[in-house]
């Protein structure tokens, strides 16, 4: 058994011994550039320090810092005066954003009893920070509209689309209702999305225990999870279906001449008040509720009979808010090129939190703090890098990027121009190496996840990555391809954090990386996310902090200082196809799905099963799906790969006939520049022109997740066949395009002279 374990495993350390070969030049270096390279990395490697990071944390989250705060203004000033001491060249840049504060927020059972929530976070005595409730914000979700509702109370699960068709067949409408749903398993701003789409008057959304508290683990302080009181803040902005950022200037800076939208006319706000709360003051509501029981997969962990509702439950709540204009404080700190000051590496994470913010975001915030010391170290030893490098410490993240995607909208031709890749983090935890992005830059990344030491088996982060995938891998294919393909793959990015406006809006390259996945949390967005937390319960010693230092270091480094930028496209194409195999199977399971169901409808099968008792309702026969026309979609996706291929084989043969001219170089960086930017259309998606990205965008209906190739998948989900055909076919144009961008830089490298 052991020995059929370790013969299974030969494979991977082959391909991982092979890659690993010091003497291989890192991609898109020469050999000497590469060893010039590696000495500066190694160098780099030594320096961020685990202490430090400890340090910064509890000076950033000693109080709590939300946009408009004192101690946000005073966080983002002692984070200026870092990197000035370090060395860059940097100022704080201004917007004028509106976030709402709450003024008013009462929620109570009117009938069948009457019950008051708490609404209120208690301290925890052995917490320091958890007591300073003059300057906490209270429980609520941003950008909720103003509302005064009493109404019937109904249990709708996750309260996602899927959710209101079950509604349907137990009978129960949500018209003129306040709904109830867990926090999970969706972006939080879809469930008031939803329940307003379905005529509910007002919506709550409570952490069930079974998602993030005693179900999982002890709560705080005795463990890391969700106490009774506990609540998760949050945005619920509805910016899927139109823009993140500031709700009153769609699409340009939120400078302080900024033209304004009037706030009832900002189209992102809410449709419907909306309230958080935790499942101490859930539980009386959710008891109170009579009619059908809730569906077996939707009961939580509270020990009480989940029913849906209606009944005689019925609640008021009331929420008003202060509808401010507050600025946001970002920092831009630069480290001005040697060779193409003109070509910008740009690196960001927020530091603005819902609280004192230790995991969320301040655990990543002094990981990149650490970087930008550690960089200022090497300038001094005589370091230059050949790209200008850009951190970015944003503000105004958790209301929505309102920091970040300001700045994008600010400078968006610039940025188009000049960004080269933008670099997003946003909280740090232990575990595994999570790599998120763009797949050209898939084998680059790779690259850099052989070089770096986990801290607690001292493996590569990519092999103790590639074996716990395996370990994860719900089919032998599955496990097959982790073990023989080369490179492990990027997943590709949604939204919830401060790429968005780089990728979806502006078609720049991105990655998004961090450590997680060994770490119990369940104190996001709430008072209790604080550095007694952090240092109890997640990387205590904060040595994954300085693996991500070191992670984040070296991607930098290697893209400022690479002779030709180390974009790739054969695992791109690779991605794209399996993108394409999706969605065709999305098609035909939904043709099939409905084909099925309205054959059980003829057969009466529906009304043979009811149980008078527990009376359901038949669900509708529905119009049977065309077959979708994928050809152009096929063609693209085989040209995209030949060309790939083509580009690949190029630059083998270019490179090893000896260092390219400088011109030749320059032109290919070009290209390579504008490979990402070739992926996005003027018009955008679908009903939602600010997203321009064709191959990635968050859920309209999942927030946070991606959608890959969302015009088409969206299309295919909501049933907009005719849509989902067209939307093919522009997906295939851009593939198109891009793949003659490929060619074009294939053909000089084919014809390079030396
Ligand atoms: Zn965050």
């Amino acid at each position: 058994m052991r020995r059929g374990v370790l013969l299974g495993l030969m494979p991977v350390l082959l391909v991982l011994l092979s890659a690993r070969a010091d003497e291989e030049p890192f991609q898109g270096f020469t050999r000497q550039t590469s060893a010039t390279e590696r000495d500066w990395e190694t160098k780099f490697r030594a320096l961020p320090s685990a202490e430090k990071q400890r340090e910064y944390m509890q000076r950033l989250t000693a109080r709590p810092h939300h946009v408009g705060s004192p101690y946000d203004k005073d966080n983002a000033e002692w984070i200026l005066a870092k990197f000035k001491e370090w060395g860059w060249d940097a100022h704080i840049e201004t917007f004028q954003v509106l976030f709402p504060t709450p003024k008013e927020r009462v929620l109570e059972m009117v009938e069948p009893t009457r019950f008051t929530a708490k609404l209120q976070e208690p301290p925890v005595s052995v917490d320091p920070t958890s007591n300073q409730q003059n300057e906490q914000l209270p429980s609520y979700n941003a950008y909720s509209i103003d509302g005064d509702a009493t109404a019937p109370l109904v249990f709708v699960n996750y309260g996602l689309p899927k959710d209101y068709e079950e509604l349907e067949r137990l009978g129960v409408s949500v018209k003129g209702a306040i709904v109830i749903a867990k926090y999970g398993n969706s972006w939080r701003g879809i469930k008031p999305k939803v329940a307003a789409e379905h005529g509910a008057v007002g919506c709550l959304i409570y952490s069930d225990p079974q998602d993030d508290g005693y179900f999982v683990d002890n709560v705080y302080p005795q463990g890391p999870m969700r106490p009774t009181d506990g609540v998760q803040r949050g945005s619920v902005m509805d910016f899927p279906s139109s823009s993140p950022g500031d709700p009153l200037t769609p699409g340009i800076g939120a400078t302080a001449d900024a033209k304004r939208l009037a706030v009832k006319d900002a189209p992102s706000l809410t449709k419907i008040p909306v309230l958080p709360i935790s499942y101490g003051d859930a539980q009386p509501l959710l008891a109170a509720l009579s009619g059908p029981m809730a569906p077996r997969d939707w009961r939580g962990s509270l020990a009480i009979p989940y029913h849906v509702g209606p009944g005689a439950a019925k609640v008021h709540l009331k929420v008003a808010f202060n509808w401010d204009i507050k600025p946001v404080y970002d920092i831009i700190a630069k480290i001005p090129g040697s060779e193409q000051p003109d070509a910008w590496v740009i690196r960001g994470n927020h530091h603005d939190a819902w609280v004192n913010g230790a995991e969320d975001p301040t655990s990543a915030q002094v990981t990149m703090l650490e970087e930008a010391r550690a960089f200022g170290e090497l300038v001094k030893q005589g370091w230059k890098p050949k790209r200008t490098i850009i951190y970015c410490a944003w503000d105004g993240e958790e209301p929505m990027l309102l920091g970040s995607t300001e700045w994008a909208e600010e400078h968006d031709k610039e940025l188009q121009q000049h960004a080269v890749v933008y670099i997003n983090s946003d909280g740090n935890t232990r575990g595994y190496l999570s790599m998120n992005g763009s797949q050209t830059l898939e084998r680059f990344v790779n690259g850099v996840a052989h070089e770096i030491q986990d801290p607690e088996t001292k493996l590569p982060v990519s092999q103790r990555l590639r074996l716990r995938e395996i370990e994860r891998a719900k089919s032998a294919d599955d496990r097959q391809e982790i073990r023989q393909r080369a490179d492990l793959r990027v997943q590709a990015l949604g939204s919830g954090s401060d790429y968005t406006a780089f990728i979806d809006h502006l078609g720049i390259a991105t990655l998004d990386l961090s450590f997680d996945g060994e770490a119990n949390s369940g104190i996001y967005h709430s008072i209790y996310d604080d550095f007694y937390w952090f240092t109890h319960f997640a990387d205590t010693d904060f040595v994954y902090g300085r693996a991500l230092s070191q992670t984040m270091g070296a991607v930098v480094m290697r893209l400022a200082d690479a002779d030709l930028l180390p974009f790739e496209f054969t695992d791109f194409a690779d991605t794209i196809r399996m993108y394409t195999k999706e969605l065709k199977k999305l098609a035909g399971d939904e043709r099939d799905a409905i084909l099925e169901r309205n054959k059980e409808v003829d057969e009466g099968l529906f009304t043979a099963v009811n149980d008078p008792r527990h009376p359901q309702v038949a669900p509708p026969k529905e119009d049977v799906p065309p077959y979708l026309n994928f050809a152009p979609l096929d063609n693209a996706d085989d040209a995209l790969a030949l060309s790939a291929q083509r580009y690949d084989a190029a630059l083998k043969a270019a490179w090893a006939a000896g260092p390219l001219s400088a011109a030749t170089l320059q032109d290919l960086n070009q290209k390579l520049t504008e490979s990402e930017h070739r992926l996005t259309t003027p018009e955008g998606l679908p009903r939602r022109p600010w997203y321009k990205h064709m191959i990635y965008a968050p859920g309209v209906y999942s927030g946070y997740d991606a959608k890959t190739i969302p015009g088409v998948r969206e299309a295919i989900e909501q049933k907009h066949w005719d849509e989902a055909n067209s939307e093919i076919v522009r997906v295939a144009k851009v593939l198109d395009n891009e793949r003659a961008l490929i060619d074009s830089a294939a053909q000089e490298l084919e014809a390079a002279k030396h």
